[in-house]
């Protein structure tokens, strides 16, 4: 699509734009009373409105049944998860019974590492893209040694050629071939947080299986961004958190997948509590563990129900608006803030323009919405003048600035305003 860099041009994309009503969802941050361009909705996403109702749901149910909300409640506290396996599924592409919500992001990874990390003597490397996000390579790290290995020499570490900044993807399946006899799992971000670089999942699980490898992703970044497709790509595990892209708040619930081909395995090792035991038999308090089918059974406590009626009200907007309409406008908006920036950079991309790099790969299949970019001089400045001037993108240490406008509930009208705000910068 041709862009242009103007109000009028922006303004039109957004009244062309099916989904620009999911805006009034959101509490929309205010800088000196006007609308904020809000940019980190890959860290933190925006509060939609009717998280306040769905708590109230649940504080109000509490204040009047006491322990009897587990079965007489509203949305009855003892099959809560059963609520948002269903639209969490579409989002990532599974069957409901692949996925469940429970714990935390990390919590949750170590507990697939537990089910799918099963070393030997000669089978047991991890690999993983360097630098990946620390709670990712401290999970790692600490899983090697778990198993009695040196992580400097179970964790094998995929690195961007000399001069690029992300990795291509026949270098990823060449390391998995290289390490074909001791390559034990594939475990990687589906989007790296700090270049946004989606990975070809597809691709590499199917040469990671190809040498009897397992591969798990971390979709931290890529849940709700990327349309995903894990049964089909046959992932054989995957984690990701909510209050990302999912708006489910901090500190929200995360989500799991596990492949049912593994889902329905009673006899697959695990860390179980009482959550996780046949929802029949449950309250019971019989000996012997007895896993529920599909990714329920390693859940291991009993829910929380707060984060996740926020996930509940947040997953009613996305299933509303649809992951594949969301990916689709996504793409449209990102390929603008592409131009704008590429405009205010000298017309050039992915080589260093006159004030900075845009180190996100170029071909939208390669990545979701955000865009992260090196400044040549002084990052950190720009970084605080668009704070001032109401723009609000992220900064990640060393050196990179991560813009993410989210199709949810940012506008083109917002994408324009970074380019204004980066030529008064540039220009004074
Ligand atoms: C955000 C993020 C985390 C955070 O982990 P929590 O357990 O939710 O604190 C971990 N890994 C990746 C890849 C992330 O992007």
């Amino acid at each position: 699509m041709q862009f242009e860099n103007s109000l009028s041009f922006a303004q039109q994309l957004d009244k062309q734009d099916s989904l620009a009503k999911f805006r009034n969802e959101f509490h929309l941050l205010q800088k000196d009373g006007k609308p904020a361009v809000y940019l980190c909705g890959n860290s933190l996403g925006l509060q939609p409105k009717n998280v306040r109702a769905a708590i109230d749901q649940e504080l109000k149910d509490w204040a009047d049944l006491g322990v009897e909300g587990h079965f007489d409640g509203k949305n009855p506290w003892m099959y809560y998860h059963h609520f948002l396996t269903e639209k969490a599924a579409k989002i990532v592409g599974a069957k409901p019974s692949e996925v469940v919500i429970m714990n935390n992001l990390t919590a949750n990874l170590h507990l697939m590492m537990v089910s799918f990390y099963r070393p030997t003597k000669t089978r047991y490397k991890i690999m993983m893209e360097v630098s990946a996000f620390p709670s990712d390579q401290y999970a790692m790290e600490t899983q090697a040694r778990f198993h009695g290995f040196n992580p400097e020499d179970a964790i094998i570490e995929l690195k961007p050629r000399e001069g690029e900044y992300t990795l291509r993807t026949e270098d990823i399946i060449a390391t998995i071939n290289a390490n074909k006899e001791e390559l034990a799992i594939v475990m990687m971000g589906g989007v790296n947080y700090y270049t946004g670089q989606a990975f070809d999942m597809k691709t590499i699980t199917k040469a990671a299986h190809a040498v009897g490898a397992i591969v798990g992703f971390d979709c931290a970044h890529a849940a709700g961004n990327l349309q995903l497709q894990l049964h089909d790509w046959d992932v054989d595990f995957a984690v990701w958190c909510t209050y990302k892209y999912l708006n489910s708040g901090p500190g929200g619930t995360s989500g799991v997948f596990v492949h049912e081909r593994h889902g329905n395995n009673p006899d697959l090792v695990r860390f179980a509590g009482w959550w996780g035991h046949d929802e029949k038999e449950r309250f019971q308090m019989k000996k012997g563990f007895k896993p529920m089918e599909g990714a329920a059974g390693w859940q291991l406590s009993n829910a929380q129900i707060f984060p996740m009626a926020i996930h509940k009200a947040s997953l009613e907007l996305f299933d509303e608006a649809g992951i594949e309409n969301l990916r689709a406008k996504s793409e449209k908006l990102t390929g603008y803030l592409e131009f704008i920036l590429n405009e205010v950079n000298g017309g050039l991309s992915g080589v260093e323009g006159k004030h900075f790099t845009i180190i996100t790969p170029k071909t939208p299949a390669e990545r979701g919405c955000q865009l992260s970019i090196i400044v040549k001089e002084n990052g950190k400045k720009l970084f605080d003048y668009l704070n001032e001037n109401g723009i609000m993108p992220d900064w990640r240490e060393p050196d990179v600035i991560r813009m993410s406008p989210v199709p949810m509930y940012n506008s083109f009208e917002d994408v324009y305003r970074i380019g204004e705000a980066l030529k008064q910068y540039f220009n004074h």
